[in-house]
């Protein structure tokens, strides 16, 4: 049998049992495909990120003696088609098997089984061995039910995967006796500890960069090639994972809802590319976690914070995708049209926050989960803004997003669009909690404390637009209960001056 074996460019690890020998019969296929580059409008960091993975990933099989068939952008040979590729090489090579990992978007999931149907060889998809969950286990956790909640399907996590567990002879039992310790991540930044150092890996990446340009491929934001920061092999990402657990891991817990206009990282891991491209595996950075507890080097609060973002949170979303795909995208429960205000794409707005938050995005094709949620996530829901178009300048801009991840974060968890089936109320909040959380609001154009003058924080406006526009949705919600008891107390003429300043504020977004 001579197999084609095809290898994403988010399916980078090395530990997958397909690379524990070498055979001659196998070859690996890499392709840099505008397939991959187009289906959105993407950040120049994430294409450039992906790719230069990829090509030092291909490297080091072809070092181990692998046979290594690579496909580069501007490769006149490559027709930038996934399907279209592989039958060139199946005739070209006589390739008599193919084989794939399972894909983590739906998309292309979709793509290659009709592929395969369609084929004359045989194929065969395989684990990428990457998840600690399978793909239908959350859907199984909680079918029938209307409400699922990640703390069940997280508990049953830290048991399977025995993650600060204490087993008795007869019970199995927390590490600390209790589950969860989010109470104690809810601190504000005041300066002190100081930002950690930006230890990531550099790279000159100038020469991938050209050519990706001549290509044709579009972009958006600073490609950052001459000083690339992110890294793109399993021993950057090793690496940048011991100097995170050593001398960040501690104060993760206690700041991980913070933001400040001196930091674009706060005190986040900025592991999410080399985790969701599979240099590391969450595993590894779970016990590594772990371990640093076991210690004492970190307490049990940081550690606990950190691990229930991996082994729940992020394989919980991962579930929750793959249990409502196709139909999930199209879900917009407020039924939001607004589109995007056009400085989404430049983060020249006068609302410091947004502002910050957009900028810092443009520059490192990143934002920490607070800024996703609190900043840019509650405007355009408080705004109305579509979420589809939202999913995709978020699927675009990050460069951790995959589809996966990306989409119920953000139509389900940031915009309600599901209607409550991934958050339990709407994530928003009006100036008052951005205040509390941030020092964006101290430089701000925008006054923070008032609600209908010119210069007031139109935060304020539409939060209580929100509520009182989705009332009918909303005011059931227990979890809610104390915004509908603060919009009882207001006289009818407030409600009115809210409604009136909300509307004034959508009729020009691009003005803010
Ligand atoms: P840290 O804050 O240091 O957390 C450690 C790890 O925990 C992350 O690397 C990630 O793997 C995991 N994690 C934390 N929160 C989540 C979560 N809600 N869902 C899944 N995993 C989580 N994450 C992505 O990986 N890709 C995305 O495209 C993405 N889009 C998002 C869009 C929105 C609107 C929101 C609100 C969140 C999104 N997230 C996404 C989740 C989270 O914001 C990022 O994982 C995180 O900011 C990555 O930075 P970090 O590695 O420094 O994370
Ligand atoms: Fe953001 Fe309003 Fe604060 Fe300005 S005043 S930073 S717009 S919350």
């Amino acid at each position: 049998m001579k197999t084609l074996r095809l290898i994403l460019g988010d399916q980078l690890n090395s530990n997958h049992f397909w690379f524990n020998k070498v055979d001659t019969n196998v070859s690996y296929v890499f392709m840099e495909m505008r397939q991959e580059t187009d289906y959105v409008l993407h950040h120049a960091q994430k294409i450039l990120g992906i790719f230069a993975a990829m090509r030092h990933f291909a490297g080091e099989l072809e070092a181990k003696g692998h046979l290594v068939l690579y496909l580069k952008i501007d490769d006149p040979k490559n027709l930038q088609g996934l399907t279209q590729n592989i039958d060139r090489l199946i005739a070209e090579h006589s390739f008599n098997a193919f084989e794939y990992q399972e894909p983590d978007e739906w998309r292309l999931d979709e793509q290659l089984n009709t592929y395969c149907q369609s084929l004359n060889i045989s194929s065969k998809m395989f684990s990428s061995e990457h998840f600690l969950a399978d793909r239908e286990d959350v859907g199984k956790l909680f079918v029938g039910r209307k409400k699922w909640l990640m703390e069940t399907f997280y508990r049953q996590m830290r048991v399977k995967h025995e993650v600060l567990i204490e087993k008795m002879s007869s019970s199995i039992k927390p590490t600390g006796g209790q589950w969860n310790f989010d109470q104690e991540n809810r601190k504000a930044w005041k300066g002190k500890p100081v930002e950690p150092n930006d230890a990531r890996p550099t790279h000159d990446h100038r020469a991938l960069w050209n050519s990706i340009e001549r290509s044709g491929v579009k972009s958006f934001g600073n490609p950052q090639a001459e000083n690339f920061r992110w890294p793109v092999s399993r021993t950057e990402a090793l690496s940048h994972l011991k100097i995170f657990i050593d001398q960040i891991l501690p104060h993760f817990g206690d700041y991980q809802d913070a933001m400040s206009v001196h930091s674009w990282r706060m005190f986040h891991s900025l592991i999410s590319f080399g985790l969701n491209i599979k240099l590391l595996h969450p595993l590894e950075v779970i016990r590594a976690a772990e371990a640093a507890y076991v210690s004492d080097k970190v307490s049990l609060s940081a550690a606990e914070g950190f691990i229930r973002q991996i082994l729940g949170w992020r394989e919980y979303i991962r579930g929750v995708y793959w249990a409502n795909m196709p139909e999930y995208v199209n879900h917009n429960y407020f039924g939001h049209e607004t589109p995007l205000p056009d400085w989404f794409w430049t983060g020249d707005t006068k609302m410091n926050c947004v502002s910050h938050a957009i900028k810092q995005s443009l520059e490192h094709a990143y934002a920490h989960h607070i800024q996703r949620l609190m900043i840019t996530g509650n405007f355009a829901l408080l705004a109305g803004i579509n979420p589809q178009a939202l999913h995709e300048w978020y699927l675009g801009i990050y460069i951790d997003a995959f589809e996966w991840v990306e989409l119920p974060n953000t139509l389900g968890m940031s915009q309600f669009g599901d209607g409550g089936l991934l958050a339990t109320k709407p994530y928003v909040s009006s100036a008052a909690y951005i205040d509390r959380m941030s020092d964006y609001c101290k430089t701000c154009a925008y006054d923070k404390k008032k609600r209908l003058e010119k210069d007031a924080c139109p935060f304020n406006a539409l939060y209580w637009n929100f509520y009182q526009k989705h009332e009918d949705k909303l005011s059931k919600n227990p979890r809610i209960g104390m915004a509908y008891r603060q919009l009882a107390k207001m006289s009818a003429e407030e409600l009115k001056a809210i409604k009136e300043k909300a509307a004034a504020i959508g009729k020009d977004l691009n003005q803010l």
